[in-house]
């Protein structure tokens, strides 16, 4: 936007010509991918500052929008102007969080109308409803429908639920909730308001730290004692007491009266962190994550907003809380790719962590065992600092890692699991030990085939085949959803009960288990088997209680979960991550497998892990089994340094989607002919995306690598200008891509 004739700033912006008292302008940001704000004129007697919260006119509609900071688009003339209809009363969004709009619009190429909507989202859904609805007790005498029985379980060990909550937990329209108000089944509740945040008690922990631990608290402590943006990673083996270390430097946060933000890459996953924490703090943090009821997120909102939730954690959108005094922010799983947030605005929460820290005057924390090499390499840079713990706690050994040869000691025909890691579950179920089997992928079989004819099942809308869920009978697509029966007949050539499941997903990995150690009692972990964090949080007691001889799971069970009777991990295909020559494939699958191999022998028994692979000498596989992974980071650095690869460069992808092939690869085309060019810039492609058709769009893709000192925003910008797009087309920006899908 040019304003260069703009002069003074806008809370007096006149407009000599007009001769008429001069109009008071703001800017408002609007939730919507508008390119900038708009201006208002601000009514006689009413005062506002950056950062209210107003009522404003649009298109004949009224809009929640926030003023922001000047200067104001001076091209619209005072007489055009819309006058701000009301100030919202709300807490005004601060000076940090805008900055950290403005900074992540122009990071990721995103209109800031559309970041900042992350933040004002739940504003705009005050006020609330006050009242809500609890079951009768006792309960009239009228039909039982399925539906009411939902709507009275949701209820069950709830406290009273508004009717949009209450309808959405049971899973039922809410004119079902209105028609059992009508009918007495359900009584109107007030609904509490006050916040359930209790004060922690931030006294010395009850743990005694041991001295290397010690050190790393008093370096943390420190970091917080300065109010001072600072990074640092912190460093350690699995189950050497990051998390432990890290509570004290929240607990000398809170000693400050400031807050701390804690993000978590799975908060459903964490009923053991959040327990943990009850046990150091004596109070629950408030937790923050799109799992969560409107009212609860309201609550939630005012009580950070007011200062009254010392400690959040969450997952990437606790990034937009309000806090008005954060001292303090954490990634714990730093190199966790869930941070990466791929639908809507394209950002990485743990990179956003930094910089909403940077604007905080706070500093930020990275955890990890396995860190990332985009945060190695900050290290290195001396961009981050580093903090180590070089070994588990009270002396409990790292697990010692094994492969099993799969062309040496191949497992029966048409099984999974060797006969080496058969004979180990054995061992440690004879012990009385429990033992975990991990396979990273959902469902029965990745691929249905026809042995008449060789037809493979494929999804109609994806360049992708339909994975079997037996328990569910179906075959499903994992990228758009897309589900059918499991057809008798092959749709190709006809044949009957020739469709054949190959390979394996954790579901027949269980019915194999099932087969071969029948008197183990076993328990899946699959985000298709154990939905919501109440599954997640049962399943981690029943293990802990030694309810559980054998875990079966996928990614879910490497995170960071502590099950101290857990001695044997089998990974049943080691391999699986590094097919696909994406840019992080080897780096992911070190990081993935390490972490799974860290829930083994995590008390006094020591830890086996079986790695099942058909290529040992593969590197990964080497820094595995020699536990060196600080050598393996070293080579993969080595590899991508000289390309320019990330993190020694940067990358930003062009994901062309369209609804024919034809008018992909035009737009692709037009992509490549006017892509930039120069020193320290190439662009790659365009070429078809793996997933070359997805939700029956598409896709082609292009690549855009610089120098690390080359910005690539301004690039991007004068590259999407040149190029027209077409009306059935679609460029999606993704600034340091993760998947390359
Ligand atoms: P990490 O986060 O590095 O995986 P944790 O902080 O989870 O490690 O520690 C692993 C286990 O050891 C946890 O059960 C933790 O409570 C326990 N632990 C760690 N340090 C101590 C300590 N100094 N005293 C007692 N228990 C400890
Ligand atoms: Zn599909």
């Amino acid at each position: 936007m040019d304003r260069s004739g703009f002069v003074g700033s806008y809370r007096m912006s006149l407009n000599l010509d007009s001769g008429l008292p001069p109009v008071r302008r703001v800017p408002v940001l609007l939730p919507y991918p508008f390119p900038a704000p708009f201006d208002y004129a601000v009514p006689e007697g009413m005062d506002v500052q950056p950062g209210d919260v107003v009522l404003v006119p649009l298109n004949r509609r009224q809009e929640v929008g926030v003023v922001w900071d000047g200067p104001s688009d001076a091209t619209v003339p005072d007489r055009k102007l819309k006058p701000l209809i009301s100030l919202v009363d709300t807490p005004p969004m601060a000076e940090p969080l805008r900055r950290l709009v403005d900074w992540m619009a122009s990071y990721t190429l995103t209109p800031p109308g559309e970041v900042m909507a992350m933040a004002l989202r739940v504003v705009r859904q005050l006020p609330g409803p006050s009242t809500g609805w609890r079951r009768a007790n006792p309960m009239p005498e009228t039909r039982m429908t399925e539906a009411r029985m939902q709507v009275l379980a949701a209820l069950a060990d709830h406290e009273p639920l508004a009717t949009g909550d209450l309808a959405r937990a049971a899973g039922v329209g809410a004119g079902v909730v209105r028609g059992m108000a009508d009918r007495g089944l359900l009584i109107p509740a007030v609904l509490a308001t006050a916040a359930p945040f209790g004060w922690p008690r931030v006294s010395d922990a009850e743990v005694r730290l041991s001295p290397e631990q010690t050190a790393v608290a008093s370096a943390l402590r420190a970091k917080v004692a300065a109010k001072a943006f600072s990074v640092t990673l912190l460093d350690g083996v699995t189950g050497s007491g990051k998390t432990e270390v890290y509570l004290e430097a929240i607990a000398a946060c809170l000693r400050q009266n400031r807050q701390a933000l804690v993000l978590l890459p799975e908060i459903a996953l964490s009923s053991q962190w959040l327990s943990r924490f009850e046990r150091r703090f004596g109070v629950a943090p408030a937790v923050w994550h799109s799992g969560l009821s409107s009212r609860i997120r309201r609550i939630t909102w005012r009580a950070v907003s007011e200062g009254h939730a010392p400690v959040v954690v969450g997952a990437r959108s606790a990034l937009f809380l309000p806090f008005p005094d954060l001292g303090l922010v954490i990634v714990d799983e730093e190199h966790e790719t869930s941070f990466k947030q791929e639908e809507g605005v394209v950002y990485n929460a743990r990179d956003m962590a930094v910089v909403r820290a940077r604007f905080c005057a706070a500093p930020a924390v990275l955890v990890s065992a396995t860190p990332s090499l985009e945060t190695v390499a900050n290290v290195e840079a001396g961009r981050y600092s580093k903090l180590h713990l070089p070994s588990r706690h009270a002396g409990a050994a790292l697990p010692s890692i094994e492969a099993i040869d799969l062309r040496e000691t191949p497992p029966e025909r048409g099984r999974f699991i060797a006969p080496p890691l058969v004979a180990a579950v054995h061992g440690t179920l004879e012990r009385g030990e429990q033992a975990m089997l991990f396979l990273n992928r959902r469902g029965y079989a990745p691929l249905t085939l026809c042995r008449a004819c060789g037809h493979r099942m494929q999804c109609p809308n994806c360049t992708a085949w339909l994975v079997e869920h037996r328990a569910r009978r179906e075959l499903q697509c994992h990228h758009c959803g897309h589900t059918v029966p499991i057809p008798i007949e092959c749709p190709m050539c006809k044949a009957q009960h020739s469709l054949t499941p190959v390979g394996p997903g954790v579901e027949r990995i269980t019915e194999e288990a099932t087969a071969l150690f029948p008197d183990a009692r076993i328990l899946v972990m699959a985000s298709d088997t154990m939905p919501g964090p109440d599954a997640a949080a049962e399943a981690a007691r029943a293990i802990e209680a030694r309810e559980v001889d054998l875990i079966i799971g996928t990614q879910i069970v490497a995170k960071g979960w502590h099950f101290p009777h857990l001695t044997l991990v089998g990974v049943v295909d080691a391999d699986l991550g590094l097919a696909g020559g994406d840019l992080r494939a080897s780096e992911r699958t070190v990081q993935l497998l390490h972490q799974v191999a860290g829930r083994a022998g995590r008390a006094e028994a020591p830890g086996r892990v079986l790695l099942q692979t058909f290529s040992p000498e593969h590197p990964v596989m080497q820094a595995l089994l020699l536990g060196d992974l600080a050598a393996f980071m070293a080579s993969e650095a080595a590899q991508r340094r000289p390309g320019n690869w990330p993190p020694y460069g940067r990358l930003a992808a062009l994901i062309v989607s369209a609804g024919t092939a034809a008018s992909a690869d035009a737009l692709a085309r037009d992509l490549g002919v006017a892509a930039p060019y120069g020193d320290g810039i190439q662009v790659l492609g365009p070429a078809p995306a793996p997933l070359s058709i997805l939700r029956g769009r598409h896709r082609r893709r292009l690549l855009l690598k610089t120098r690390r000192d080359v910005a690539v925003q301004p690039l991007l910008t004068a590259w999407l200008a040149r190029v027209k797009v077409p009306r059935d087309g679609r460029v999606d920006v993704d600034v340091d891509p993760v998947s390359f899908l």
